[in-house]
């Protein structure tokens, strides 16, 4: 009897193919590809992050959105990440400084262009004498003041 039932069924090609091991087995690999490309995601997400931002907190909240949302955290993430890798950052804020340094801001010593403060004696590059120091206060002094600014001292020379 449940043979003829199953016979009339016009659906019964339907039912016989989603029921098939081949079918099960497409279905679970479909699954397995889905899992996989999640976990995928969120390492990528936890990688990228790694390269762009200091804070591990704000990587933890980013690996966190792609595990949570799979495929919208990373999505989610693609958006909202820091723009710029931070080695990126560090080399062009070191760049910045190196061409503060050549081109005004900072002094450099006349001699070999070496960094130099404005109160240093001597270059500590090349130790050529930069300032001379006050008789009165013993600090630098420039070599365009007539007059130490500190103690009200006159430089012999210029007396
Ligand atoms: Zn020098
Ligand atoms: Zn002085």
């Amino acid at each position: 009897m449940p043979f003829v039932l199953a016979a009339d069924n016009p659906l019964q090609p339907v039912i016989d193919v989603y029921e098939s091991p081949a079918f099960r087995a497409g279905v679970r690999l479909a699954l397995l590809l889905v899992v996989v490309l999640w976990l995928a995601l969120a390492l990528w997400v936890y990688k990228d992050a790694r390269r762009r931002m200091d804070d591990p907190i704000l990587i933890g909240v980013a690996v966190a959105a792609g595990l949570l949302f799979p495929f919208i955290g990373p999505f989610v993430y693609l958006f909202l990440r820091p723009p710029e890798y931070l080695d990126d950052v560090r080399e062009r804020e070191l760049e910045i400084r190196l061409m503060e340094r050549r081109f005004g801001g900072a002094e450099v010593c006349p001699y070999c262009a070496g960094p130099v403060e404005a109160d240093f004696i001597v270059c500590p590059s090349c130790s050529t004498p930069l300032r001379e120091r006050c008789d009165g206060c013993q600090r630098p002094l420039d070599p365009t003041w007539v007059v130490c600014p500190y103690c009200a001292a006159r430089p012999p020379a210029r007396a």
